[in-house]
């Protein structure tokens, strides 16, 4: 396994000691604490994203941070507890890039479970294009014709298979 899946050291419940133990009625290694029998549950994170579209072209923005630094990717970010996913990915998208979208479809999900991450992408659309700037995790945006699109310059392999996959099923339509 490349990389840790992300852990603890400690009870949540009562700040004791974690441990790993074998839970034989899931038949899984957990952590579960010395003291009160609690289980740390380590389980996929989701985020949220969207392909914004206007005028036939796409909204990505510039990663200002890492991981993906200086490269593109469409706004999206971790869904918070109390949030349905389409919640999360219109306030993500209103955070990172000052649009107000209207989810059109769900484009896919894709999954990265060596580190935990399920990535779920929406279609949308936005009656602006007046993007910004909108936090610190970017430092540009910019909208892409299809052709436009800087394949070699993207943030996670995710995005360009969810690009790919966009490109191919709106080519066959009309751009
Ligand atoms: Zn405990």
């Amino acid at each position: 396994m490349p990389e840790q899946l992300p852990t603890a050291r400690y009870c949540v419940v009562c700040g004791h000691t974690l441990i790993k133990r074998r839970i034989e009625a899931e038949g899984r290694t957990r952590l579960q604490c010395e003291s009160c029998g609690h289980i740390h549950y380590v389980n996929p994170r989701v985020v949220t994203a969207i392909i914004v579209e206007h005028s036939g072209r796409v909204l990505l923005q510039q990663r200002a941070i890492e991981p993906g630094l200086g490269k593109w990717t469409f706004p999206g970010g971790f869904l918070e507890m109390g949030e349905t996913p389409e919640a999360g990915a219109i306030r993500e998208t209103k955070e990172e890039v000052g649009l107000d979208v209207t989810i059109t479809a769900l484009h896919g999900v894709y999954s990265r479970p060596h580190v935990g991450i399920t990535l779920i992408v929406y279609l949308g659309t936005s009656e602006s294009d007046a993007a910004v700037v909108g936090d610190f995790e970017s430092m540009a945006v910019r909208w892409y014709a299809p052709d436009k699109i800087p394949w070699a310059d993207l943030a996670f392999e995710r995005t360009e298979q969810a690009l790919r996959e966009y490109i191919s099923r709106t080519t066959a339509i009309d751009l």
